[in-house]
């Protein structure tokens, strides 16, 4: 599917890997529709590229189905391409120091990343069922984001490795569901990337994280989640699987 004139609608666009992909995919010409909790900065990535900001929680499941209805009336078309990254990566043991259990990360982890993108999944594909189909049948495709730590999942990561691995889990049934209407479903596993997200770590954690990542060694860009976003959304054989994009990391135990 092309991206010129194709309206897609991006979460947590407000900043880090979203915001690239925004940012990108409407240089291509795309219609962009940014979903994010923190609505400044989705309005400020907006505003620059000519799109609309949208305010809600991936997990708040009326917030959504409203901004795709106000996303398809603002453009006059639903999305085509859905591509989920609002995610959030608390880090904490099963059992802390003095036996502090962690259920409440654990929830809310999987709150947000699972059910969230589980969710705008569910709303993207309804109204794209709606479309008419174009070449090959296509009718839309939605790209959710997991991580490496799907796979390597670091000490304390518990809660967001589940998250990501159940993202990485639903991807093969969702393309086969939704096939029978043109729709694709994948998911990026990104390695270590440069977003806010990773600007929280102390500064040797960093330098550590860096240090593991074979070529290149440095971390990743946006940009370079926004090539592969892009390469999903128009490469039609794209379909039902996860694509690491890590510069060959495998994450160490801690
Ligand atoms: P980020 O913190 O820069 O951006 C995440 C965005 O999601 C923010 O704008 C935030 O407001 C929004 N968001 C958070 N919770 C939300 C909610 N409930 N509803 C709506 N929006 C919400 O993070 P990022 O680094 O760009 O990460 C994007 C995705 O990529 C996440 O799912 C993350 O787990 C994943 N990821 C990131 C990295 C990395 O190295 N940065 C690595 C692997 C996976």
């Amino acid at each position: 599917m092309q991206l010129d004139g194709t309206v897609v609608l991006v979460t947590g666009g407000g900043s880090g890997l979203g915001a690239g992909t925004a940012r990108h995919f409407a240089s291509q010409g795309a219609k962009v529709a940014i979903l994010d909790f923190n609505v400044d900065g989705a309005k400020a990535v907006a505003e620059v590229i000519g799109g609309i900001a949208l305010q809600a929680d991936v997990s708040d499941e009326a917030a959504v189905g409203a901004a795709f209805d106000a996303a398809t009336a603002h453009f006059g078309a639903a999305p085509r391409i859905a591509v989920n990254c609002a995610g959030v990566g608390m880090a904490a043991r099963i059992v802390g120091r003095e036996g502090k259990l962690s259920f409440d990360v654990f929830e809310k982890t999987l709150r947000v990343n699972l059910f969230g993108t589980y969710n705008v999944m569910s709303h993207a594909a309804k109204r794209m069922m709606e479309l008419d189909p174009l070449a090959d049948n296509e009718r839309g495709v939605i790209i959710n984001t997991a991580s490496v730590a799907f796979e390597d999942g670091q000490l304390g990561q518990a809660a967001y490795a589940a998250s990501k691995g159940a993202i990485a889990s639903m991807c093969l049934p969702a393309a086969r569901e939704l096939a029978r209407s043109g729709i694709r479903v994948m998911a990026i596993a990104p390695g270590l990337f440069h977003t806010p997200m990773m600007e929280g770590l102390p500064e040797e954690v960093a330098a550590q994280i860096t240090a593991n990542i074979p070529f290149p060694a440095r971390l990743g860009d946006a940009h370079e989640y926004a090539l592969l976003a892009e390469q999903i959304a128009t490469n039609p054989f794209l379909n039902g699987t996860t694509i690491r994009l890590d510069g060959a990391v495998r994450l160490p135990p801690r």
